[in-house]
């Protein structure tokens, strides 16, 4: 994700703060500084918001990282945790394989987010006993953002890590994981639906428009993510056994890197309207020629410009080969439209953006078909 920032590796996790985290910072640190008594000079008011969003985002971190710790402990990687404008998310490469580990994976964030509202507020007793009482005060927001925090977080549906523990619950019970994943995908629509409406009442009934807007949107993002958890998870399923060689094309011609440009346009190009070729010599590849390459140079240079001038040489291409599997190839892919499949050394053909959606928009599809 090139949209976020990386703050370095915590317990062996890369941690990533997404752009839109910076809104959310900024809102809360400038809320808090108007939620501390005017009676504090405005100096220490602002130090103390900021110093308190701060321990906020702190919350959120170790939130995500006893997600993180026991999904990892469990066997299942852990890619990255991003901080972005609704809190944070671990991405978590897959699926538990068994309903007690999504249980144990799920239920850990919201009470460490306990434990710490547990440890705040104490911190906010022993230190209005000390009459420090801004600081005291700075504690009891934070467990209380916290206890916000784990019970937001238990509402049972998708994606929220009650939806989770909800399906781990039904899938122990009925053994049928699909089933369970239907139902805390619509019971997360249903919540996310009853916030939308919660807006609209809140608007037109108590006039408070932010407040109303704010849950439309927490509403509007809940429906989205719960879809979008859904689909993966079918996607996931359908796409298990599948190889890079089912969405290989294999007809795509290779093209020599002696060529000039106006050969390729007129010998390739224009026949085929293909936008990209393996440049290879023999069957050995050599990088890769698209359109938009090509595009970059003026039309007078396309006689004596050459395929090797302006290709993306071997070594700066990410390369796919016939028995991976696609899922890994997807993660792999991230914004490359065009990948060559390359064994032993020949390339075999290309994987295209284009084909693999077709592909994956079907695979979906019809698996919504075959498991309504
Ligand atoms: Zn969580």
């Amino acid at each position: 994700m090139k949209s976020s920032i990386s703050l370095g590796k915590i317990f062996g996790i890369p941690l990533r703060l997404h752009y839109t985290w910076f809104i959310i910072f900024a809102l809360v640190t400038t809320s808090l500084v108007f939620y501390f008594p005017g009676d504090y000079p405005t100096v220490e008011r602002i130090a103390f918001g900021i110093l308190t969003s701060i321990l906020f985002f702190a919350s959120i971190i170790i939130h995500e990282l006893a997600h993180s710790i026991l999904a990892i402990r469990n066997g299942i990687p852990v890619k990255e945790i991003t901080l972005f404008v609704f809190g944070g998310i671990s991405q978590i490469t897959k699926e538990a394989t068994r309903p007690n580990t999504e249980l144990l994976i799920a239920v850990v964030g919201p009470l460490a987010s306990l434990a710490m509202a547990g440890i705040f507020y104490g911190l906010s007793i022993l230190l209005a006993q000390a009459e420090q009482t801004l600081i005291a005060d700075l504690m009891q927001w934070l467990a209380i953002i916290n206890v916000i925090l784990a019970l937001f977080n238990l509402i049972p549906g998708f994606p929220l890590d009650g939806g989770r523990v909800f399906r781990a619950i039904i899938w122990r019970r009925t053994g049928n994981y699909h089933r369970a994943t239907r139902l805390a995908t619509k019971v997360g629509q249903g919540v996310a639906y009853a916030f939308v409406a919660g807006g609209v009442v809140i608007i037109f009934v108590a006039h408070l428009w932010l407040n109303g807007l704010w849950l439309i949107f927490i509403g509007w993002f809940l429906h989205d993510a719960a879809r979008a958890t859904y689909q993966q998870t079918l996607l996931r399923d359908s796409l298990s056994g599948v190889k890079v060689r089912h969405v290989t094309d294999y007809s795509c011609p290779l093209v020599s890197p002696e060529l000039t440009l106006e050969s390729v346009v007129q010998e390739y190009i224009l026949p085929t309207g293909r936008n990209c070729f393996p440049v290879a010599k023999e069957t050995l590849l050599e990088g890769v020629i698209t359109l938009s390459d090509l595009k970059k140079i003026p039309r007078t240079r396309w006689d004596t410009t050459t395929v090797q001038d302006i290709m993306t040489p071997v070594n700066k291409l990410k390369i796919a080969y016939l028995n991976q599997d696609i899922l890994s190839l997807l993660q792999e892919m991230g914004k490359t439209d065009h990948i060559p499949v390359v064994e032993e050394g020949k390339v075999i053909g290309i994987v295209n953006r284009e084909d693999l959606n077709r592909f994956l928009r079907t695979r979906v599809d019809l698996e919504m078909k075959l498991r309504p």
